[in-house]
């Protein structure tokens, strides 16, 4: 597994090319509420565990916002905000630092996992908030209850997101990509409105 992939500018680009992906989808569909057209109206984020290595401004400003909308119709103006693979709803952290430090148990090394958490200065009730966040949050997600159908062998969630990663093929990154590609829903409140998403990857 690539030890590097959160100082990798291309997983980092990867991951807003889908994001991207997801907002334009978004917007082509219209207002989820009276349809009409949305208008951008992006979230300014600041997310920590990330640009470590990285200088680069054009990463800099892919992640200094989330992709969001707002109706242009009089009388209804609501806001619509498309799924992410960036973030993790308001969580801090980018959403694959939370996966990888909360996979290391089953993914990757605990060395690895000391290591990650000192770089990004993760504190300890931290992780245990996000342990929590995967047993109990995650499998109330439709696709979680759809994940258990399709494989032979059920996931535990007390092994998650360990051992949900380890269900998709590809490598490290292609794996991540899915398991957020997949999660994403759980990061917006509307999420009943974006489980037909259909993506290209
Ligand atoms: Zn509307």
């Amino acid at each position: 597994m690539c030890h590097d992939l959160h100082s990798d500018p291309v997983f980092y680009h990867a991951l807003f090319d889908l994001d991207q992906e997801i907002s334009d989808l978004t917007q082509s569909q219209g207002c989820i509420f009276c349809g009409e057209t949305l208008h951008v109206s992006n979230y300014e984020r600041r997310p920590r565990g990330a640009f470590v290595n990285l200088s680069e401004p054009q990463l800099k400003h892919k992640y200094s916002f989330r992709f969001s909308f707002c109706c242009s119709q009089d009388g209804c103006r609501r806001r619509v905000t498309p799924p992410t693979v960036r973030f993790l709803g308001r969580k801090v952290y980018l959403g694959f630092i939370i996966v990888l430090v909360c996979a290391l148990k089953h993914g990757l090394t605990p060395r690895r996992a000391l290591l990650l958490c000192g770089e990004f200065n993760i504190p300890r009730q931290t992780i245990t908030r996000w342990r929590r966040f995967w047993c109990h949050q995650l499998t109330q997600m439709p696709f979680w209850k759809k994940a258990q159908g399709t494989h032979a062998v059920a996931i535990q969630k007390e092994e998650l997101p360990g051992e949900l990663l380890g269900r998709f093929t590809g490598g490290l990154s292609e794996r991540l990509q899915q398991l957020l590609k997949n999660i994403s829903p759980v990061t917006c409140t509307q999420q009943r409105h974006f489980l037909d998403l259909n993506l290209h990857h």
